[in-house]
Protein backbone atom coordinates (compact mmCIF):
# COMPACT_ATOMS: atom_id res chain seq x y z
CA UNK A 1 0.00 0.00 0.00
CA UNK A 2 1.58 3.43 -0.92
CA UNK A 3 0.07 6.57 0.59
CA UNK A 4 0.41 9.68 -0.98
CA UNK A 5 0.54 12.64 0.72
CA UNK A 6 -2.55 15.15 0.79
CA UNK A 7 -3.21 16.95 -2.13
CA UNK A 8 -5.53 19.96 -2.77
CA UNK A 9 -7.01 21.28 -5.47
CA UNK A 10 -8.00 24.89 -5.07
CA UNK A 11 -11.81 26.44 -5.85
CA UNK A 12 -12.43 29.05 -7.80
CA UNK A 13 -14.26 31.44 -5.38
CA UNK A 14 -14.97 35.15 -4.30
CA UNK A 15 -12.48 35.83 -1.02
CA UNK A 16 -13.64 37.64 1.59
CA UNK A 17 -13.08 40.95 1.86
CA UNK A 18 -9.49 41.91 3.46
CA UNK A 19 -9.59 43.67 6.98
CA UNK A 20 -6.02 45.27 6.37
CA UNK A 21 -7.96 47.44 3.14
CA UNK A 22 -10.74 48.79 5.82
CA UNK A 23 -7.85 49.68 8.47
CA UNK A 24 -6.09 51.65 5.60
CA UNK A 25 -8.64 53.19 4.62
CA UNK A 26 -9.61 54.20 8.44
CA UNK A 27 -6.05 55.62 9.37
CA UNK A 28 -6.06 57.73 6.48
CA UNK A 29 -9.47 59.36 7.22
CA UNK A 30 -8.77 60.01 10.70
CA UNK A 31 -5.51 61.37 9.50
CA UNK A 32 -7.01 63.63 7.09
CA UNK A 33 -9.91 64.69 9.35
CA UNK A 34 -7.30 65.48 12.09
CA UNK A 35 -5.55 68.33 9.52
CA UNK A 36 -8.83 69.52 8.13
CA UNK A 37 -9.47 69.77 12.14
CA UNK A 38 -6.67 72.63 12.17
CA UNK A 39 -8.67 75.09 10.39
CA UNK A 40 -10.34 75.81 13.14
CA UNK A 41 -6.95 76.78 14.99
CA UNK A 42 -5.99 80.22 14.93
CA UNK A 43 -3.24 80.16 12.08
CA UNK A 44 -2.40 82.04 9.06
CA UNK A 45 -4.35 81.46 5.64
CA UNK A 46 -2.08 79.66 3.57
CA UNK A 47 -1.13 77.20 6.35
CA UNK A 48 -4.73 76.99 6.76
CA UNK A 49 -5.28 75.95 2.64
CA UNK A 50 -2.04 73.76 2.71
CA UNK A 51 -3.84 71.15 5.40
CA UNK A 52 -7.07 71.52 3.72
CA UNK A 53 -5.29 70.16 0.74
CA UNK A 54 -3.49 67.73 2.29
CA UNK A 55 -6.27 66.52 4.99
CA UNK A 56 -8.50 66.19 1.75
CA UNK A 57 -6.37 64.11 -0.17
CA UNK A 58 -5.75 61.91 2.86
CA UNK A 59 -9.76 61.89 3.21
CA UNK A 60 -10.34 60.76 -0.63
CA UNK A 61 -7.20 58.01 -0.58
CA UNK A 62 -8.79 56.80 2.37
CA UNK A 63 -12.30 56.86 1.36
CA UNK A 64 -11.06 54.99 -1.81
CA UNK A 65 -9.79 51.68 0.54
CA UNK A 66 -13.56 51.82 2.67
CA UNK A 67 -15.32 52.11 -0.81
CA UNK A 68 -12.89 48.62 -2.08
CA UNK A 69 -13.54 46.85 1.33
CA UNK A 70 -17.17 47.57 1.55
CA UNK A 71 -17.56 46.50 -2.34
CA UNK A 72 -15.12 43.61 -1.78
CA UNK A 73 -17.46 42.61 1.04
CA UNK A 74 -20.83 43.17 -0.78
CA UNK A 75 -20.11 40.65 -3.32
CA UNK A 76 -18.49 38.59 -0.88
CA UNK A 77 -21.82 38.49 0.69
CA UNK A 78 -23.43 37.71 -2.39
CA UNK A 79 -21.53 35.33 -4.30
CA UNK A 80 -23.45 31.73 -4.36
CA UNK A 81 -20.93 29.42 -4.40
CA UNK A 82 -22.14 26.18 -6.59
CA UNK A 83 -20.96 22.96 -7.18
CA UNK A 84 -19.63 22.26 -10.81
CA UNK A 85 -20.65 18.87 -11.58
CA UNK A 86 -19.33 18.62 -15.26
CA UNK A 87 -16.29 17.33 -14.20
CA UNK A 88 -15.34 16.19 -11.02
CA UNK A 89 -17.54 13.32 -9.12
CA UNK A 90 -16.97 14.70 -5.56
CA UNK A 91 -19.19 17.98 -7.07
CA UNK A 92 -21.17 15.74 -9.45
CA UNK A 93 -22.18 13.82 -5.59
CA UNK A 94 -22.24 16.45 -3.43
CA UNK A 95 -24.70 17.89 -5.96
CA UNK A 96 -26.92 14.87 -6.02
CA UNK A 97 -27.43 14.83 -2.23
CA UNK A 98 -28.60 18.20 -2.33
CA UNK A 99 -31.14 17.04 -4.86
CA UNK A 100 -32.11 13.65 -2.96
CA UNK A 101 -33.10 16.33 -0.09
CA UNK A 102 -35.11 17.94 -2.46
CA UNK A 103 -37.21 14.98 -2.65
CA UNK A 104 -35.11 14.08 -6.23
CA UNK A 105 -33.47 10.62 -7.48
CA UNK A 106 -31.02 9.39 -5.31
CA UNK A 107 -27.02 10.45 -6.36
CA UNK A 108 -26.35 8.80 -9.23
CA UNK A 109 -22.20 8.23 -7.89
CA UNK A 110 -23.94 6.24 -4.71
CA UNK A 111 -23.07 2.77 -4.34
CA UNK A 112 -25.62 0.23 -2.98
CA UNK A 113 -25.24 0.72 0.92
CA UNK A 114 -25.38 4.32 0.33
CA UNK A 115 -28.38 4.04 -1.50
CA UNK A 116 -29.79 1.83 1.35
CA UNK A 117 -28.65 4.38 4.21
CA UNK A 118 -30.70 7.36 2.38
CA UNK A 119 -33.66 5.32 1.61
CA UNK A 120 -33.49 4.39 5.51
CA UNK A 121 -33.07 8.07 6.57
CA UNK A 122 -36.50 8.91 4.09
CA UNK A 123 -38.24 6.55 5.46
CA UNK A 124 -37.83 7.47 9.07
CA UNK A 125 -38.91 10.92 8.20
CA UNK A 126 -41.90 9.63 6.40
CA UNK A 127 -43.08 7.49 9.44
CA UNK A 128 -42.88 10.89 11.56
CA UNK A 129 -44.50 13.08 9.11
CA UNK A 130 -41.64 15.15 8.25
CA UNK A 131 -39.35 16.12 5.51
CA UNK A 132 -35.48 17.07 5.96
CA UNK A 133 -34.23 19.33 3.79
CA UNK A 134 -29.90 19.74 3.76
CA UNK A 135 -27.81 21.92 0.97
CA UNK A 136 -24.44 22.03 0.76
CA UNK A 137 -22.07 24.03 -0.88
CA UNK A 138 -18.83 24.94 -1.00
CA UNK A 139 -17.63 27.43 1.91
CA UNK A 140 -16.57 30.96 -0.03
CA UNK A 141 -13.77 32.75 0.86
CA UNK A 142 -10.14 31.57 1.80
CA UNK A 143 -9.94 27.82 2.15
CA UNK A 144 -7.85 24.88 0.77
CA UNK A 145 -10.46 23.84 -1.86
CA UNK A 146 -11.00 20.35 -2.52
CA UNK A 147 -8.70 18.05 -0.66
CA UNK A 148 -7.89 14.55 -1.74
CA UNK A 149 -6.02 11.72 -0.07
CA UNK A 150 -5.47 8.54 -2.45
CA UNK A 151 -4.36 5.04 -1.32
CA UNK A 152 -3.55 2.28 -3.87
CA UNK A 153 -4.53 -1.37 -3.11
CA UNK A 154 -3.62 -4.66 -5.27
CA UNK A 155 -7.07 -3.63 -6.98
CA UNK A 156 -7.88 -0.36 -7.27
CA UNK A 157 -7.23 3.21 -5.98
CA UNK A 158 -9.47 4.71 -3.48
CA UNK A 159 -9.68 8.32 -2.65
CA UNK A 160 -10.33 10.45 0.26
CA UNK A 161 -11.48 13.31 -1.03
CA UNK A 162 -12.72 16.10 1.70
CA UNK A 163 -13.55 20.07 1.22
CA UNK A 164 -15.23 22.68 3.83
CA UNK A 165 -18.56 22.77 2.66
CA UNK A 166 -21.72 25.70 4.38
CA UNK A 167 -24.94 24.09 4.67
CA UNK A 168 -28.51 24.72 5.94
CA UNK A 169 -30.44 22.16 7.44
CA UNK A 170 -34.42 22.07 7.77
CA UNK A 171 -36.77 19.83 8.81
CA UNK A 172 -40.54 20.38 7.61
CA UNK A 173 -43.78 19.03 8.76
CA UNK A 174 -47.29 19.01 6.50
CA UNK A 175 -47.66 22.83 7.44
CA UNK A 176 -44.03 24.42 8.49
CA UNK A 177 -40.90 24.57 8.52
CA UNK A 178 -39.90 23.19 12.01
CA UNK A 179 -36.17 23.42 12.07
CA UNK A 180 -33.31 25.41 10.54
CA UNK A 181 -29.91 26.07 11.38
CA UNK A 182 -26.91 26.81 9.29
CA UNK A 183 -23.51 25.24 9.69
CA UNK A 184 -20.20 24.43 8.63
CA UNK A 185 -18.38 20.96 8.36
CA UNK A 186 -16.24 19.13 6.10
CA UNK A 187 -18.02 16.67 3.90
CA UNK A 188 -15.93 13.84 3.42
CA UNK A 189 -16.60 11.17 0.23
CA UNK A 190 -14.82 8.48 -0.30
CA UNK A 191 -14.24 6.92 -3.95
CA UNK A 192 -13.58 4.10 -5.58
CA UNK A 193 -11.44 4.12 -9.12
CA UNK A 194 -11.57 2.32 -11.74
CA UNK A 195 -10.13 -1.08 -11.02
CA UNK A 196 -6.68 -2.81 -12.38
CA UNK A 197 -8.90 -4.49 -15.51
CA UNK A 198 -6.59 -7.61 -14.90
CA UNK A 199 -7.74 -8.35 -11.20
CA UNK A 200 -11.51 -7.97 -12.55
CA UNK A 201 -12.18 -11.60 -11.57
CA UNK A 202 -11.47 -10.89 -7.71
CA UNK A 203 -13.36 -7.38 -7.33
CA UNK A 204 -16.67 -7.42 -5.96
CA UNK A 205 -19.22 -4.55 -7.42
CA UNK A 206 -23.13 -4.30 -6.66
CA UNK A 207 -25.07 -4.73 -9.71
CA UNK A 208 -26.23 -1.49 -10.35
CA UNK A 209 -29.26 -2.72 -11.86
CA UNK A 210 -30.50 -5.34 -9.14
CA UNK A 211 -28.17 -4.82 -6.41
CA UNK A 212 -26.51 -8.87 -6.48
CA UNK A 213 -23.18 -9.07 -5.36
CA UNK A 214 -20.92 -10.05 -8.59
CA UNK A 215 -17.04 -10.08 -9.33
CA UNK A 216 -16.86 -7.35 -12.36
CA UNK A 217 -16.08 -9.92 -14.65
CA UNK A 218 -19.77 -11.21 -14.57
CA UNK A 219 -20.75 -8.50 -14.91
CA UNK A 220 -19.47 -7.81 -18.18
CA UNK A 221 -20.62 -11.15 -19.20
CA UNK A 222 -23.78 -10.42 -17.99
CA UNK A 223 -25.20 -10.42 -14.31
CA UNK A 224 -26.54 -13.94 -13.27
CA UNK A 225 -29.76 -12.09 -11.50
CA UNK A 226 -30.93 -9.70 -13.44
CA UNK A 227 -29.21 -10.39 -16.44
CA UNK A 228 -27.83 -6.61 -17.53
CA UNK A 229 -24.51 -6.54 -18.94
CA UNK A 230 -22.05 -3.44 -18.01
CA UNK A 231 -18.75 -2.45 -18.79
CA UNK A 232 -16.40 -1.75 -15.68
CA UNK A 233 -15.91 1.89 -17.02
CA UNK A 234 -19.36 2.27 -16.26
CA UNK A 235 -19.12 0.75 -12.87
CA UNK A 236 -16.57 2.86 -11.48
CA UNK A 237 -15.77 5.30 -9.95
CA UNK A 238 -18.48 4.99 -7.66
CA UNK A 239 -18.55 7.08 -4.07
CA UNK A 240 -18.72 4.13 -1.48
CA UNK A 241 -18.87 5.95 1.68
CA UNK A 242 -20.03 10.40 2.61
CA UNK A 243 -20.12 11.67 5.87
CA UNK A 244 -19.68 15.06 7.61
CA UNK A 245 -17.65 16.21 10.32
CA UNK A 246 -18.05 19.55 12.15
CA UNK A 247 -15.96 21.64 11.68
CA UNK A 248 -15.60 25.94 10.72
CA UNK A 249 -14.07 27.81 7.94
CA UNK A 250 -10.96 29.58 7.98
CA UNK A 251 -13.31 32.67 6.58
CA UNK A 252 -15.48 33.17 9.08
CA UNK A 253 -12.63 33.05 11.44
CA UNK A 254 -11.19 35.76 9.90
CA UNK A 255 -14.26 37.58 9.68
CA UNK A 256 -15.09 37.10 13.56
CA UNK A 257 -11.72 38.86 14.26
CA UNK A 258 -12.15 42.02 11.57
CA UNK A 259 -15.32 42.58 13.30
CA UNK A 260 -14.23 42.84 16.66
CA UNK A 261 -11.44 44.78 15.92
CA UNK A 262 -13.44 46.84 14.06
CA UNK A 263 -16.04 47.26 16.53
CA UNK A 264 -13.54 47.57 19.33
CA UNK A 265 -11.57 50.87 17.66
CA UNK A 266 -14.94 52.39 16.54
CA UNK A 267 -16.49 52.58 20.74
CA UNK A 268 -12.82 53.16 22.04
CA UNK A 269 -12.70 56.25 19.10
CA UNK A 270 -16.69 57.69 20.08
CA UNK A 271 -15.98 57.14 23.85
CA UNK A 272 -12.59 58.86 24.07
CA UNK A 273 -13.80 61.95 21.97
CA UNK A 274 -16.96 62.53 23.64
CA UNK A 275 -15.25 62.16 27.44
CA UNK A 276 -12.40 65.15 25.91
CA UNK A 277 -15.66 67.13 24.83
CA UNK A 278 -17.48 66.63 27.49
CA UNK A 279 -14.39 66.67 30.47
CA UNK A 280 -11.22 67.66 28.92
CA UNK A 281 -12.29 70.39 26.77
CA UNK A 282 -9.20 71.58 24.35
CA UNK A 283 -8.47 72.01 20.50
CA UNK A 284 -10.57 70.32 17.98
CA UNK A 285 -7.26 68.56 16.15
CA UNK A 286 -5.93 67.76 19.64
CA UNK A 287 -9.21 66.12 20.98
CA UNK A 288 -9.13 64.23 17.74
CA UNK A 289 -5.63 63.34 17.52
CA UNK A 290 -6.21 61.82 21.01
CA UNK A 291 -9.02 59.95 20.24
CA UNK A 292 -7.59 58.68 17.42
CA UNK A 293 -4.75 57.54 19.17
CA UNK A 294 -6.63 55.76 21.83
CA UNK A 295 -8.84 53.66 18.95
CA UNK A 296 -5.41 52.76 17.70
CA UNK A 297 -3.79 51.24 20.68
CA UNK A 298 -6.90 50.92 23.73
CA UNK A 299 -9.31 49.78 20.62
CA UNK A 300 -6.43 47.67 18.88
CA UNK A 301 -5.54 46.07 22.14
CA UNK A 302 -9.35 45.24 23.62
CA UNK A 303 -10.36 44.24 20.32
CA UNK A 304 -7.30 41.79 19.54
CA UNK A 305 -7.83 40.18 23.08
CA UNK A 306 -11.62 39.91 22.64
CA UNK A 307 -10.85 39.03 18.99
CA UNK A 308 -8.80 36.12 20.50
CA UNK A 309 -11.65 35.15 22.47
CA UNK A 310 -13.77 34.77 20.01
CA UNK A 311 -12.04 32.75 18.15
CA UNK A 312 -10.74 30.71 20.73
CA UNK A 313 -14.68 30.69 22.12
CA UNK A 314 -15.70 29.29 17.75
CA UNK A 315 -12.76 27.08 18.36
CA UNK A 316 -14.62 25.06 20.84
CA UNK A 317 -18.13 26.01 19.93
CA UNK A 318 -18.84 21.88 20.26
CA UNK A 319 -22.79 22.81 19.27
CA UNK A 320 -23.73 20.62 22.30
CA UNK A 321 -21.33 17.75 21.72
CA UNK A 322 -19.98 16.23 24.74
CA UNK A 323 -16.68 16.77 26.16
CA UNK A 324 -13.81 14.42 24.85
CA UNK A 325 -10.40 13.99 26.89
CA UNK A 326 -7.92 15.19 23.98
CA UNK A 327 -4.86 12.87 25.34
CA UNK A 328 -7.51 9.98 24.98
CA UNK A 329 -8.69 11.13 21.35
CA UNK A 330 -5.08 11.50 20.44
CA UNK A 331 -3.90 7.85 22.03
CA UNK A 332 -7.00 5.95 20.63
CA UNK A 333 -6.36 6.56 16.81
CA UNK A 334 -2.83 5.69 17.70
CA UNK A 335 -3.60 2.15 19.79
CA UNK A 336 -6.32 1.11 16.92
CA UNK A 337 -3.61 1.66 14.70
CA UNK A 338 -0.43 0.10 15.87
CA UNK A 339 -2.91 -3.06 16.85
CA UNK A 340 -4.47 -3.62 13.76
CA UNK A 341 -1.53 -3.16 11.43
CA UNK A 342 -0.38 -6.29 13.17
CA UNK A 343 -3.15 -8.17 11.98
CA UNK A 344 -3.90 -6.30 8.42
CA UNK A 345 -1.07 -4.52 6.83
CA UNK A 346 -3.43 -2.17 4.38
CA UNK A 347 -5.01 -0.96 7.79
CA UNK A 348 -5.68 2.19 7.29
CA UNK A 349 -7.35 4.30 10.20
CA UNK A 350 -9.50 6.91 7.98
CA UNK A 351 -11.51 4.13 6.44
CA UNK A 352 -12.14 2.31 9.54
CA UNK A 353 -13.65 5.38 11.01
CA UNK A 354 -15.46 5.92 7.73
CA UNK A 355 -16.69 2.22 7.95
CA UNK A 356 -17.66 2.83 11.60
CA UNK A 357 -19.66 5.84 10.61
CA UNK A 358 -21.82 3.80 8.43
CA UNK A 359 -22.41 1.00 10.34
CA UNK A 360 -23.45 3.24 13.28
CA UNK A 361 -25.53 4.91 11.05
CA UNK A 362 -27.26 2.45 9.60
CA UNK A 363 -27.96 0.49 12.71
CA UNK A 364 -29.77 3.89 13.99
CA UNK A 365 -31.44 4.44 11.22
CA UNK A 366 -32.95 1.03 10.49
CA UNK A 367 -36.16 0.72 11.79
CA UNK A 368 -35.64 -3.80 12.39
CA UNK A 369 -31.83 -3.33 12.69
CA UNK A 370 -32.05 -6.81 14.01
CA UNK A 371 -32.53 -7.91 10.65
CA UNK A 372 -29.32 -6.37 9.16
CA UNK A 373 -26.39 -9.22 8.91
CA UNK A 374 -24.11 -6.27 10.20
CA UNK A 375 -26.25 -5.73 13.30
CA UNK A 376 -25.40 -8.41 15.95
CA UNK A 377 -26.47 -6.54 19.08
CA UNK A 378 -30.07 -7.33 20.08
CA UNK A 379 -32.80 -5.27 21.11
CA UNK A 380 -32.11 -1.58 20.10
CA UNK A 381 -32.71 1.28 22.67
CA UNK A 382 -35.73 3.19 21.54
CA UNK A 383 -34.29 6.38 21.88
CA UNK A 384 -32.27 5.69 18.59
CA UNK A 385 -35.56 5.42 16.81
CA UNK A 386 -36.25 8.62 17.06
CA UNK A 387 -33.47 9.97 15.88
CA UNK A 388 -33.36 11.45 12.09
CA UNK A 389 -30.16 13.08 10.89
CA UNK A 390 -26.49 12.10 12.36
CA UNK A 391 -23.30 14.34 12.12
CA UNK A 392 -20.53 12.79 12.89
CA UNK A 393 -17.66 15.43 15.23
CA UNK A 394 -14.25 13.22 14.50
CA UNK A 395 -14.53 12.26 18.33
CA UNK A 396 -13.98 8.65 19.17
CA UNK A 397 -12.22 7.15 21.82
CA UNK A 398 -11.18 3.23 22.69
CA UNK A 399 -12.32 1.54 25.80
CA UNK A 400 -11.18 -1.68 25.15
CA UNK A 401 -10.09 -4.16 22.72
CA UNK A 402 -9.65 -7.66 23.46
CA UNK A 403 -9.31 -10.85 21.30
CA UNK A 404 -11.35 -14.12 21.54
CA UNK A 405 -9.97 -16.68 18.98
CA UNK A 406 -9.89 -14.60 15.66
CA UNK A 407 -11.97 -12.26 17.06
CA UNK A 408 -11.13 -8.60 17.57
CA UNK A 409 -13.35 -6.98 20.02
CA UNK A 410 -13.33 -2.88 19.79
CA UNK A 411 -15.14 -0.91 22.14
CA UNK A 412 -15.59 2.40 21.31
CA UNK A 413 -16.93 5.32 21.91
CA UNK A 414 -18.26 7.56 19.35
CA UNK A 415 -19.39 11.67 19.41
CA UNK A 416 -22.32 12.82 17.48
CA UNK A 417 -24.40 15.99 17.37
CA UNK A 418 -28.13 14.17 16.79
CA UNK A 419 -30.91 15.88 15.32
CA UNK A 420 -34.39 13.87 16.64
CA UNK A 421 -37.97 14.31 16.84
CA UNK A 422 -40.18 14.74 20.09
CA UNK A 423 -43.69 15.44 20.10
CA UNK A 424 -43.23 16.73 16.67
CA UNK A 425 -40.06 18.84 17.59
CA UNK A 426 -37.09 18.93 16.58
CA UNK A 427 -34.40 19.10 18.86
CA UNK A 428 -30.32 18.72 18.61
CA UNK A 429 -28.51 17.30 20.97
CA UNK A 430 -24.77 15.89 21.54
CA UNK A 431 -25.22 12.17 22.18
CA UNK A 432 -22.16 10.08 22.63
CA UNK A 433 -22.85 6.09 21.49
CA UNK A 434 -20.93 2.97 23.08
CA UNK A 435 -20.25 0.28 20.76
CA UNK A 436 -18.39 -2.76 20.44
CA UNK A 437 -17.72 -3.61 16.82
CA UNK A 438 -16.44 -7.40 16.55
CA UNK A 439 -14.68 -8.78 13.21
CA UNK A 440 -12.35 -11.94 12.47
CA UNK A 441 -9.03 -10.22 11.78
CA UNK A 442 -7.29 -14.10 9.91
CA UNK A 443 -9.58 -13.02 7.29
CA UNK A 444 -8.68 -9.95 4.62
CA UNK A 445 -11.67 -8.17 3.63
CA UNK A 446 -12.38 -8.36 0.08
CA UNK A 447 -12.10 -4.91 -2.11
CA UNK A 448 -15.73 -4.07 -2.71
CA UNK A 449 -16.98 -5.34 0.08
CA UNK A 450 -20.39 -4.47 0.93
CA UNK A 451 -22.44 -4.31 4.29
CA UNK A 452 -25.91 -4.19 2.22
CA UNK A 453 -25.16 -7.51 0.36
CA UNK A 454 -23.16 -10.17 0.28
CA UNK A 455 -22.12 -13.29 -1.52
CA UNK A 456 -22.30 -16.92 0.17
CA UNK A 457 -19.18 -17.94 1.23
CA UNK A 458 -20.89 -21.73 0.92
CA UNK A 459 -22.26 -21.53 -2.72
CA UNK A 460 -21.20 -17.88 -3.67
CA UNK A 461 -25.02 -16.87 -4.23
CA UNK A 462 -25.67 -13.21 -3.57
CA UNK A 463 -28.27 -12.20 -1.64
CA UNK A 464 -29.53 -9.21 0.46
CA UNK A 465 -27.72 -8.56 4.01
CA UNK A 466 -29.99 -5.91 4.86
CA UNK A 467 -33.16 -8.21 5.31
CA UNK A 468 -31.70 -12.10 6.25
CA UNK A 469 -28.84 -13.22 7.66
CA UNK A 470 -29.62 -17.10 6.04
CA UNK A 471 -28.59 -17.68 2.92
CA UNK A 472 -31.52 -18.45 0.60
CA UNK A 473 -29.72 -20.66 -1.65
CA UNK A 474 -27.80 -23.40 0.90
CA UNK A 475 -29.55 -22.20 4.02
CA UNK A 476 -26.55 -21.53 5.83
CA UNK A 477 -26.09 -18.89 8.28
CA UNK A 478 -23.99 -16.09 6.89
CA UNK A 479 -21.38 -14.32 9.43
CA UNK A 480 -20.41 -10.97 8.61
CA UNK A 481 -18.09 -11.21 11.02
CA UNK A 482 -15.99 -12.91 8.94
CA UNK A 483 -15.69 -10.22 6.33
CA UNK A 484 -15.92 -6.75 7.88
CA UNK A 485 -16.68 -5.16 10.89
CA UNK A 486 -20.23 -5.42 12.71
CA UNK A 487 -21.75 -4.14 16.11
CA UNK A 488 -22.39 -6.15 19.11
CA UNK A 489 -23.42 -3.98 21.20
CA UNK A 490 -24.77 -0.31 21.06
CA UNK A 491 -25.56 2.03 23.61
CA UNK A 492 -27.00 5.60 23.42
CA UNK A 493 -25.78 8.33 25.67
CA UNK A 494 -27.69 11.30 26.17
ZN1 LIG B 1 -28.18 -7.64 -11.65
ZN1 LIG C 1 -25.31 -20.13 0.30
Amino acid sequence: MAFSEIRTQRRITVREASGGDLFKGAVAIAAGTTLISCLTLDISTGLKGALLVAGCLLCLYGAKWVRKYLKDDKTYREYAPEWDDKHFIYDRFAKGLNAWYRQEELPEDADGDIAYFLKLQRERLRNKGLQMEKRVVPTKGTGYGTGKRSRKSLWYTTDMFFEQVSGTLAFHNANETVFEQQSEMTMYEIVAHTPDTTRADQIRVTCPQCGAVNVALKLEEGCPYCGTRFRIRDLFPRVVNFFFIKTKSIASYKQIFTQTMTLSMASVFVITLFHNIFTNFRALPSMLFNSFMMALLAGGMIGYLVGDARLLAAVFDRDGMKHISLLKWTSSKRKITNTMLKYDKNFSFDKFEGQLVALVRMAVLAEKPENLACYAAGTRDAQFADILEMTYTNGLCLNKLWLEGDQMHMSIRTWWINYYENDGKIKKCGDCIDTVFVKNISRQEEPGFSITSVFCPDCGGSFDAVRQRICPYCGKEYHMENESWIIEKMHLIR
